[in-house]
């Protein structure tokens, strides 16, 4: 080892799905959505005047920030907007998380978790989902420095209703929570609505899986101003001009869209639940889903194996190998098109199965 590696700051990187780019592929493993965004950002990017980008951006985001409050019947000062919510998450960790005692998530959750942790020197303890895979409320009622969980959880895609969600803050007052709310327009209860009657609440949103926009990196968090205040003060204090003009724009078309947002989520939910149905036909297990992804399991495949020969076939799911959950493919919600050929590789899959039994 050289002399200057002993003062490195060492992390084990978070390893992010593939994004492999083969003519003809399905690409179901990084839950990104299958259907374009809003009209309104094709027609803005069209119009858009690259004079402006001789200019830095506006650091405050305004005109996003104001788009977002509207929408989401908030104060603009209770909205902070990211380089997608990787970028607000990371921020609000560095905020919130500085008391020497650990923070809590649960044992199977977003793997970016423990890696930001670890970067930022934080020390974390895991509660373990029960055997169903849900959060144990009771079990983040205890001395802690901080407490995050996505709601829906990735990649269980199950959701906790707001009551649960509500009762892990009544015992936790004084530390900040963060729910991680990537997926919660397909179908769960955002704590939103919590926001008003709880100061330490952080709400993280993002555009990248309901709002078809992930190669833009935009999310966005909404707290009490005070909470914003502190994550605003990190921010300028680490790079004040992370949104670029061009996402500001187009994220304001994103979020002025309610009908096509709505539409497209509808269908979304619409083709997970037929998904749901005809893989349980073939014979695989799926939670309740309340994504845009499908977590699911087979009695009698070996979930590597089998996602092995997807890929081979140029449809890519994403499998962790990581125990409890190593019998599982978590596979995301394309077009009616896309799950369509899924079936049919799973339908020769199981016929070759039986011949070699
Ligand atoms: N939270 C969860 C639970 C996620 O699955 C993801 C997607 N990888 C993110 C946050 C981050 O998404 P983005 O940075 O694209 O907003």
């Amino acid at each position: 080892m050289r002399a200057w590696e002993a003062n490195i700051r060492r992390v084990t990187p978070y390893t992010p799905g593939d994004q492999p780019n083969r003519p003809g592929m399905i690409k179901l493993n990084t839950n990104e959505n299958p259907y374009p965004p809003a009209p309104g950002v094709e027609k803005s990017l069209k119009e858009f005047r690259t004079d402006c980008l001789r200019l830095y951006p506006d650091p405050k985001s305004s005109v996003l920030v104001e788009a977002l409050a509207e929408r989401y019947h908030v104060a603009q000062d209770q909205i902070f907007v990211g380089v997608g919510s990787d970028d607000v998450l990371a921020l609000a960790f560095m905020t919130f998380f500085n008391s020497g005692k650990p923070i809590l998530f649960p044992d199977i959750t977003y793997s970016f978790y423990p890696v930001w942790a670890e970067e930022f020197r934080i020390p974390y303890e895991t509660p373990a989902l029960d055997g169903n895979f849900r959060i144990v409320k009771e079990d983040y009622d205890r001395e802690n420095g901080g407490i995050i969980f996505p709601n829906p959880n990735a990649p269980t895609s199950l959701a906790m209703g707001v009551s649960d969600v509500e009762d892990i803050l009544l015992h936790n007052r004084d530390v900040v929570v963060i729910v991680d709310e990537a997926y919660v327009d397909f179908g769960a209860e955002s704590a939103l609505s919590l926001v008003e009657k709880y100061d330490n609440l952080l709400v993280v949103q993002t555009f990248s899986k309901s709002r078809s926009m992930a190669g833009m990196r935009i999310g966005f968090a909404v707290g009490n101003a005070l909470l914003i205040r502190y994550l605003n003060d990190v921010k300028y204090s680490f790079n004040s001009y992370t949104m670029n003009q061009l996402a500001l724009k187009l994220g304001v078309e994103a979020v002025l869209d309610e009908a096509y947002f709505q539409e497209t989520v509808a269908k979304i939910i619409r083709t997970r639940e037929q998904a749901r149905e005809r893989l349980s036909e073939l014979g695989f297990r799926s939670l309740d889903s309340s994504t845009n992804f499908l977590f699911v399991t087979h009695p009698e495949y070996q979930a590597r194996e089998l996602y092995e020969e997807l890929r081979k076939e140029g449809i890519f799911v994403r499998y962790f190998d990581v125990p409890r959950i190593d019998q599982y493919l978590r596979i995301t919600i394309g077009t009616d098109e896309q799950m369509e050929a899924l079936y049919a590789f799973l339908e020769g899959y199981k016929a070759l199965q039986r011949k070699e039994v």
